[in-house]
């Protein structure tokens, strides 16, 4: 067993190798650190070995976390599915939310952003695998929809997240990034949510700005 230490250590090789595969400064990749399911004591265990960004999917578990871990100062970021009744608390208490897939989220976010704190940061979740996945809006509905948000005061849109479909097949993972950075730069924006444990040097070559780690940093997952 690695220690997350030595587990962040690397995926931080990881990311400059394919950083520098692709002529690409490391310092324009961030790594969001994905602690769905795990305690907060692994998170304080990450920041201590220098993660600064952390993604939850699950409000109550991540409510929970922010609280035993309120004296680092990390930036939390929602990348779960968000239904309406979640979006107070969550525009309380996120600064990143990569998961909005339709206008009524988003204006519910923007309306209930205490004004004590800066506008949230957006990125739109866009469906890439068709039928396959329920989340992400499609291609077809996005420009609208970025518009749309674009014009709400409460947030700043920054970019697009996408989860393909998985698989090993690394000419595959690159092609279906490749639909999300041709959106992303048809926007105009500067933000690139894509790339996982098994994909990451595929979503680097294709251009992400946050790469969102579980598993390679803090080992497997129990849904047990
Ligand atoms: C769980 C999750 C991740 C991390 O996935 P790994 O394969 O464990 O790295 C990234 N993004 C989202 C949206 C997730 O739900």
């Amino acid at each position: 067993m690695s220690t997350i230490a030595e587990n962040i250590a690397k995926v931080g090789a990881r990311i400059r190798e394919a950083a520098q595969a692709a002529g690409r400064e490391s310092t324009s990749i961030g790594l969001l650190a994905v602690s769905k399911t795990k305690p907060a004591a692994a998170i304080r265990e990450a920041y201590l070995a220098g993660v600064g960004h952390v993604g939850e999917n699950y409000l109550q578990e991540a409510l929970e976390k922010q609280q035993e871990l309120a004296d680092l100062p990390l930036t939390w970021h929602f990348i779960g599915p968000i239904q309406s009744n979640k979006t107070r608390a969550i525009a309380e208490h996120f600064s990143w939310v990569h998961s909005v897939d339709r206008l009524k989220i988003a204006q519910r976010l923007s309306e209930q952003r205490p004004a004590s704190l800066p506008p949230l940061n957006i990125c739109l979740q866009v469906n890439v695998s068709g039928e396959a996945s329920k989340s992400g809006c499609t291609a077809e509905q996005l420009p609208a929809l970025a518009a749309a948000v674009q014009q709400l005061p409460n947030l700043k849109l920054r970019g697009l997240m996408a989860i393909p479909e998985p698989t090993d097949d690394q000419s595959e993972q690159r092609a279906a990034f490749a639909i999300v950075q041709n959106l992303q730069q048809q926007l105009g924006l500067d933000t690139l949510s894509i790339g996982m444990s098994h994909d990451l040097e595929a979503a680097i070559a294709q251009g992400a700005t946050w790469v969102r780690i579980g598993t390679a940093l803090f080992g497997a997952r129990d849904y047990s």
